[in-house]
């Protein structure tokens, strides 16, 4: 057998799909022109399949200061957190977070794929329980593998179902490891925090909220969806990411004091080199702009409103609720390709999620909104899914 023998499946539906047309895997955006506008082959699109919420990735203030950061500390740091790579920024960057979020520390990890797994696979060893949402991220599924924990999948946002199962644990529910996530990034549900901070209440346990989509999006200094539900007393740790509203690369936790021993045992933390510089400037650059600038997530979510309104009156399936992200559900795989397809040539681009990606094998035309973008942009969006109606 040779090497690659066991990807031959996917190579020929790769080729499969390339023999008609463009193909949606790895799709080369040939020029960014804004957070909001590209070109791919001859078609110059509309970005809105982007986590880019808050269109912070052509903000000038963060890209000033990305470029005197990699004119006065160098291109990178050449090293992890543990040896070389944790200059003054980085720990600025960390007291940065610790402020905006009100929690005794913060760690900066370099990206949100480690940071869950710097977290969680030290946290959720070989002795551990972990109760996870079935719908968490692989970053999630992950870090449990990684750490050995016993994985027990409860019900997507169903607090009854994590309930019944914590209680068959009995006294072992006490230490177990909730983990959760703010919005889904599929479907652009948030998770039921009030009920599930209820159950972490009366049985016990830790709860950890990956924050990733609703960072900078909800609550009402952009802290996420423990802030807007008033429950962040009851979250022991929250992650994120840099890569979404803070429209750079990175990640975080933030916690308690305790927290800091994971950067002695946390081997994602120790063994990958830091963010560069300049990625660290950016980014203490975008949480200025996040804290100063509430208006932003005002308009993020009048353009959420106008583009999920948009497409439910035209008759698409959509997510359960308004949000940033607007998945629309497709009938079949060769469906949302073609849609896909239809929609590049009218200017606009969104991501195809297929199975196993998506929850309960569905496909999706995954739409996300900006703030950066006009509403002419949003209509623009909704009379190109309109056209394909017809
Ligand atoms: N958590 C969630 C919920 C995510 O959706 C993602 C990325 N899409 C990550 C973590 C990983 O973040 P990053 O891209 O920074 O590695």
């Amino acid at each position: 057998m040779g090497l690659y023998d066991k990807f031959t499946p996917y190579i020929h539906y790769r080729e499969h799909v390339q023999a008609s047309g463009l193909c949606p895997f790895g799709t080369c955006i040939d020029e960014i022109y804004s957070a909001t506008e590209g070109r791919i082959g001859h078609q110059k699109i509309i970005l809105a399949g982007t986590n880019n919420y808050l269109g912070l990735t052509f903000n000038p203030q963060a890209i000033a200061s990305g470029q005197a950061a990699l004119a006065s500390q160098g291109t990178g740091t050449t090293g992890s957190r543990m040896a070389n790579g944790s200059y003054g920024t980085h720990l600025a960057l960390e007291q940065d977070l610790a402020t905006f979020f009100n929690r005794p520390t913060a760690i900066v990890f370099s990206t949100g794929y480690t940071a869950n797994l710097g977290i969680i696979s030290t946290l959720a060893d070989h002795d551990a329980i972990v109760l996870l949402d079935a719908d968490c991220h692989a970053s999630i599924y992950d870090a449990c593998t990684l750490g050995g924990a016993d994985i027990i999948r409860f019900r997507h946002n169903d607090a009854r179902d994590l309930e019944r199962r914590m209680l068959r644990l009995g006294a072992r529910a006490r230490e177990a490891i909730i983990i959760v996530e703010g919005i889904y990034s599929m479907l652009g549900d948030v998770a039921p925090l009030v009920d599930i901070a209820d159950v972490k209440r009366r049985l016990g346990g830790y709860l950890i909220v990956d924050e990733a989509h609703s960072f900078g999006v909800m609550g009402h200094t952009g802290r996420g969806l423990a802030e807007a539900l008033g429950v962040e007393q009851d979250v022991d740790i929250i992650t994120g990411t840099f890569s979404k509203s803070l429209a750079s690369v990175g990640g975080f936790a933030v916690g308690s004091l305790e927290m800091e021993a994971l950067r002695y045992s946390s081997r994602p933390y120790i063994f990958t080199a830091s963010p560069s510089p300049s990625t660290i400037a950016s980014v203490r650059s975008s949480l200025r702009t996040i804290s100063q600038h509430p208006a932003l997530r005002e308009t993020l979510w009048e353009n959420a409103r106008r583009l999920y309104q948009g497409l439910e009156k035209l008759g698409y399936t959509l997510g359960p609720n308004i949000s940033p992200v607007v998945p629309v559900v497709m009938g079949s795989t060769e469906e949302g390709l073609r849609f896909w397809r239809n929609l590049i040539e009218k200017h606009v681009y969104v991501n195809l999620v297929l199975p196993p990606a998506t929850p309960a094998g569905k496909t999706l035309l995954r739409c996300s909104v900006s703030a950066a973008h006009s509403k002419a942009q949003i209509d623009t969006i909704i009379e190109a899914f309109a056209a394909l109606k017809r």
